[in-house]
């Protein structure tokens, strides 16, 4: 059983490749039903005056999408920033910076999944009240894959959601890359990575794009 928090030391000696490896193997560990056992009591008396998460991850707020149950991860061990269709906005991108920048994290990661329901809300241009806002940050998403998806350019295709819930997530990494001068030169560094993956609601698995 695991008792052991993570702690500066160990952070520090991680490299972002490490930290994806890391988030993967705990992926396959969700997928295959083994989870880590964990004394939680243990981690929270360890974390009480500090933390040193090795990752942050900008998730949808969907509830199928644990975010750390789906990479077994425990307290202390990952930031997660989440918002329905897992976009930046300012707010975000100061929590990514202060994840990164403050906190030491090695990893950025931006999670879609599949059958998002603020992709198919955008895919269908729905207008209500502060949704309507909302789905404006997926909506170059949308238009990116009208251009690549022949046919019904609705929710009603399955093709046209996936692809978006893709280019969903590869135009969030752009443009936190262009919008976060922080985040984007400790990537230059090597200090972090940025990557991005979706979420299978079929299987659970994660994969990277
Ligand atoms: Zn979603």
């Amino acid at each position: 059983m695991r008792n052991t928090a993570i702690n500066k030391q160990v952070q520090d000696n991680l490299t972002p490749e490490d930290v994806l490896t890391d988030l993967l193997a705990g992926n396959e560990r969700f997928v295959n039903n083994e989870l880590e056992e964990v004394s939680h009591l243990d981690l929270v008396q360890q974390t009480t005056t500090g933390q040193y998460p090795k990752a942050v991850v900008l998730s949808c707020i969907d509830s199928r999408v644990p975010v750390e149950q789906v990479f077994d991860q425990a307290i202390g061990d990952v930031f997660v920033a989440r918002v329905a269709g897992n976009f930046e906005n300012e707010d975000i991108l100061g929590s990514l910076e202060y994840s990164c920048a403050v906190a030491g994290s090695k990893l950025v990661l931006v999670l879609g999944h599949e059958s998002c329901g603020a992709v198919k809300a955008a895919c269908d241009d729905v207008k209500l009240g502060n949704i309507t806002h909302l789905l404006a940050n997926i909506m170059p998403a949308v238009k990116k894959s009208a251009k690549e998806i022949d046919g019904d350019n609705s929710s009603a295709n399955p093709k046209f959601v996936a692809k978006t819930v893709e280019n969903n997530v590869l135009l969030t990494i752009d443009r936190i890359r262009e919008r976060s001068e922080i985040l984007a030169d400790l990537e230059s560094s090597d200090a972090i990575k940025i990557v991005g993956g979706v979420y299978s609601l079929q299987t659970g698995k994660v994969t990277m794009l």
